[in-house]
């Protein structure tokens, strides 16, 4: 395991150029130096330097990251800002109680049973809840696309290694609609008692779990297949983490393959990138192989949702009014649909609504469920 020591060099890279501010989340609500990762380097110098404690209070301002990357990717110094703060977080957290007693929640037994409970009361509800597709939907004006573009095929069939992740495995409505998508499709689904990838555990600062949760599933990924397929953005960023190269997410395994989704309504989407999601070059394809679908795109449509894990219990207040403004940029869309790639994400655009009053939203979906309502796949 790797300490904040390691990492020296690598924090007195930061140049204090500033750069982050402007793209940072938090800093953007609070205007707190302390928010963002320049300012979280100059306390962790202090810290290596001997002159600061890595205290509570320093834990708190640690807390207030979204883990969403957006300061590394403008970073001019390269600086991988989350690892840092995960790492400073684990050294801070292992001497520390009541950090210890919350990670006891994320041990295998209670959080592997947690999730199977959120998924059977889940399924309770879908089975009372289920409505046709189109009953409420509002007409639109534009057809945006109707022409499928051919990608190439590659070698069939193809042995995909289904990587549920258990944030789906509690929403098993995301597993239901990939496998009917699937069907048009000449593939394998190889399934696997795999348990959560870890993020949550990288968040919490939780090194050890998530070392447990990433060998375990490691040694899963051992048998023949052509990719390991992934319904989330996240999963499918920390399993390349873990030094996999043949991940996949659903939504770039669909553009790959040209087919049709014809739906006989015409509905209205728009799309929140999640963080985690390092591309969004399929959405454009997939949008072009769909009939009667009008993409509005919203605006900051990469905008972080505010959820991110452990933030949105520590740091409540602020996570509901980052949703807010996502929610407003949703609202203006005029969509029947907000589409995402991550059921976290889901969970964060839901809190915006409730947080801005929307009582009457665009349906939340991931990507994959939205195909799978479509009247007919060609
Ligand atoms: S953008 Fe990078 S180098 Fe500049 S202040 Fe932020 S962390 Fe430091
Ligand atoms: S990871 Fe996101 S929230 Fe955290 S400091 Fe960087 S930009 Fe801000």
């Amino acid at each position: 395991m790797k300490t904040l020591k390691d990492y020296e060099k690598v924090i007195n890279k930061c140049s204090k150029c500033g750069l982050c501010q402007s793209v940072c989340p938090v800093y953007q609500q609070t205007g707190n130096e302390c928010a963002v990762s320049r300012g979280k380097f100059i306390m962790l110098e202090g810290v290596l330097r001997g002159d600061l404690k890595l205290s509570k209070n320093i834990n708190k301002y640690l807390d207030l990251c979204l883990k969403c990357g957006k300061c590394k990717e403008y970073c001019p110094s390269g600086i991988d800002v989350c690892e840092i703060f995960e790492v400073a977080k684990y050294e801070y957290c292992k001497k520390n109680i009541k950090s210890r007693i919350i990670w006891l929640l994320e041990s295998k037994f209670v959080f592997n049973n947690l999730i199977k409970v959120l998924g059977r009361v889940q399924k309770l509800l879908n089975s009372d809840m289920k409505k046709s597709f189109f009953n409420k939907q509002k007409s639109v004006q534009n057809k945006i696309c109707s022409e499928v573009t051919p990608v190439k095929q590659t070698c069939s069939p193809l042995k995909l290694l289904y990587f549920k992740g258990c944030v789906n495995k509690a929403y098993p409505k995301v597993e239901s609609a990939l496998k009917k998508v699937l069907t048009n499709y000449d593939v394998e689904l190889i399934e696997k008692n795999f348990e959560c990838c870890g993020v949550p555990f990288l968040s919490s600062g939780n090194l050890e779990r998530f070392e447990q949760a990433k060998q375990y599933n490691l040694k899963l990924m051992v048998d023949d297949y052509d990719y390991i397929l992934t319904d989330c953005a996240s999963c499918e960023d920390t399993i390349r983490g873990y030094g996999v190269n043949k991940v996949i997410n659903i939504a770039d395994f669909i553009s790959q393959y040209p087919k049709k989704f014809i739906f006989k309504k015409k509905v209205k989407v728009t799309f929140h990138k999640p963080c985690h999601l390092k591309n969004t070059d399929f959405l454009r394809t997939i949008l072009d192989m769909c009939q009667n679908v009008e993409y509005v795109e919203m605006k900051d449509y990469d905008a972080c949702c505010g959820f991110a894990g452990e933030f949105v219990l520590k740091n409540n207040k602020l996570s509901r009014a980052i949703g807010i403004e996502k929610a407003k940029n949703i609202m203006q869309t005029g969509a029947d649909y907000v589409l995402s790639l991550c059921p976290a994400c889901n969970l964060g655009l839901h809190q915006g609504f409730v947080a801005n009053n929307n009582f009457k939203h665009p349906k939340i979906k991931n990507l994959v469920e939205f195909l799978a309502l479509a009247d007919e796949i060609i």
